[in-house]
């Protein structure tokens, strides 16, 4: 498969005249992963796809969930078995197309007094839950007494905990997914760009032909004609489904979850845990290079979408919650380095409560042929992207080949699981003569981010000549470089957020590489300086003083 040219920011002003010069089969609005999935899919299948992002890639949901390609425990409970069911085999489908950024993760579920499971419960629960995924007889679940529970984790609350289970997730990153699905769709001929923001739709006879857009970055704005137009745009579903027809029946109903994010050493556990909140609700602590990430909350949200964060209340929630549960010394406020936060896009239903609320998708049809795509989980994207695009191929003339996104390796995890291992190795033997000092936990590192596509990041390595740089400053500028000439990174918060995840896991590595990192941009694409200077960028983990998120 040839290498899209147009994966280079370098490339956007070629990239902005061919949207403007073809009616496309299919206008995606949105560049989260649901968006992402739609283009792979449609694309694959023969259909011509433009793909508009108002952000970057990933900028909404898609890079503020709890991280997990996962069955939904949680889903079982409401009696969503369909949704298990579904997103508990994807996650097998996406350890296979996938293996650099989905890696199994076992989940410790304790048991705890007054909390909401016992151990007959949960042991069935569990059982159930792997037979609905389809998970190998060695990796189903394993329950444990208390003894085993605190041998496992001697973290948690000795007094506390009664009993547990161990069970098989998977943990991913979620925006490297969505970066890495745009590019596989970018390889198969979609053009996809971020900062590119749907204004209006356009009509023939009371159809969606295209949409009006705006760039953000050069500010001037212009027609995408297609025959159809799908909305995944999230969060804001309905600002854009308002665009084409003034009110609709359903409704979405938003929900904000916050994740905070401490040092390891301050919350020291060994491995991820998925525990109970003394309101009823769940929460997850897992641990990740050096840090330990705990979320998520679940509280309605209807103030600015473009502005959901962490309020003092969601952390002290998190904080609360972690303390009780964990014997370790308590954690505060102080010891917070990174937050984020996301919304959900839940199909609102009479009478319940955001934690009630289904997270299964839901597609709604409008009069003028829009479609639109709200809800589900990112585990699922691949299923939620084969039902739209069958209702796109069906309204087509145009010969469509079968969904086949099962068999399509995404960009970088062309390896076996077991390959792994062995290509970080040569990797190691090819570039130590000309990167000295390079270590293999440097290259695992790379490859934990961009598969074997690690071979091109080191290439930039090793041509660097900044003498000056040390070897983690050459191998960051050459990680920029290729996010530059295959990723489509336009800004700081691009590369520092969604491509390296360092912003949130990381912050150190930020702050103190900042002006480099700058530098760097200012050199490779001139042309969209302005953007480096917003003020919104790479802001220091504050917390919003707001307490209510209720506008
Ligand atoms: P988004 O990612 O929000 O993408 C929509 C995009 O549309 C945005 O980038 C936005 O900028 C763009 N857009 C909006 N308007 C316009 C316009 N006018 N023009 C152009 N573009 C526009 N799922 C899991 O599987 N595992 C998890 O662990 C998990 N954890 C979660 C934790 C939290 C706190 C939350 C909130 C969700 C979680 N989910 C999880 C669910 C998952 O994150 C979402 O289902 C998924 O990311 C939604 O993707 P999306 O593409 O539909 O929406």
């Amino acid at each position: 498969m040839q290498v899209s040219p147009f994966l280079s920011t370098k490339n956007r002003p070629q990239l902005l005249e061919a949207l403007q010069n073809q009616t496309f089969d299919l206008l995606i609005i949105g560049g989260g992963i649901t968006g992402a999935g739609i283009a792979l899919d449609a694309v694959s299948r023969g259909l011509s796809v433009a793909l508009v992002e108002k952000g970057d890639f990933a900028s909404g949901t898609s890079s503020k969930s709890t991280k997990l390609i996962h069955g939904g425990l949680k889903y079982l409970g409401q009696g969503n078995i369909g949704l298990v069911r579904e997103v508990g085999r994807e996650r097998a489908v996406l350890y296979q197309n996938a293996p650099h950024i989905v890696h199994p993760e076992k989940m410790l579920l304790p048991i705890v007094k007054g909390g909401k499971f016992n151990r007959f419960m949960t042991s069935i629960g569990l059982w159930i839950y792997d037979h609905l995924a389809g998970v190998e007889k060695s990796e189903r679940r394993v329950m444990l007494g208390k003894r085993g529970v605190l041998a496992m984790e001697p973290t948690l609350e000795a007094g506390l905990v009664e009993a547990g289970g161990l069970y098989t997730e998977y943990r991913t990153d979620d925006a490297r997914l969505v970066i890495e699905v745009v590019k596989t769709a970018m390889n198969h001929g979609a053009l996809c760009t971020n900062y590119l923001k749907l204004d209006k739709f356009l009509y023939t006879e009371g159809k969606v032909v295209g949409g009006k857009v705006t760039d953000s970055i050069g500010g001037n704005s212009f027609n995408i004609n297609a025959d159809q137009v799908v909305n995944a745009a999230g969060p804001w579903v309905d600002i854009v489904r308002k665009k084409d027809q003034p009110s609709e029946e359903k409704e979405l109903f938003l929900t904000k979850g916050v994740h905070i994010v401490v040092p390891h050493a301050k919350l020291p556990v060994k491995q991820s845990i998925y525990f109970d909140v003394i309101d009823g609700r769940m929460i997850f602590t897992i641990p990740r290079d050096g840090i330990t990430y705990i979320g998520t909350t679940d509280t309605e949200y209807s103030s600015n979408l473009d502005e959901a964060s962490c309020t003092k209340a969601d952390a002290e929630y998190l904080v609360n919650a972690v303390n009780r549960m964990f014997s370790s010394p308590d954690i505060s406020l102080d010891d917070i380095i990174s937050t984020w936060a996301g919304l959900r896009p839940l199909i609102y239903e009479e009478g319940k409560a955001a934690g009630e609320l289904s997270r299964k998708d839901e597609i709604f049809h409008s009069e003028t042929g829009l479609v639109s795509i709200a809800g589900g989980k990112l585990t699922g994207y691949r299923k939620m992207a084969e039902r739209v695009v069958d209702i796109c191929a069906n309204r087509t003339d145009k010969p469509t080949k079968p969904c086949h996104t099962q068999q399509i390796t995404i960009s970088g995890g062309d390896l076996e699981p077991e390959q792994i291992d062995n290509f970080i190795k040569q990797l190691l033997d090819a570039y130590s003569g000309s990167i000295p000092g390079i270590e293999q936990k440097q290259i695992q590192n790379l490859f934990n981010k961009f598969g074997s596509n690690t071979k091109s990041v080191l290439d930039f390595a090793k041509t660097s000549i900044d003498a000056k740089h040390d070897l983690e400053q050459r191998l960051l500028t050459a990680e920029l470089q290729y996010c530059i000439e295959s990723e489509m990174v336009t800004n700081l918060t691009d590369f520092f957020e969604r491509r390296t995840g360092r912003q949130f896991f990381e912050p150190e590595s930020v702050t103190g590489n900042h002006s480099l990192i700058t530098k760097t941009l200012k050199t490779e694409i001139p042309f969209i300086i302005s953007n480096l200077t917003k003020p919104e960028l790479l802001e220091p983990p504050v917390f919003s003083a707001s307490n209510s998120d209720k506008s």
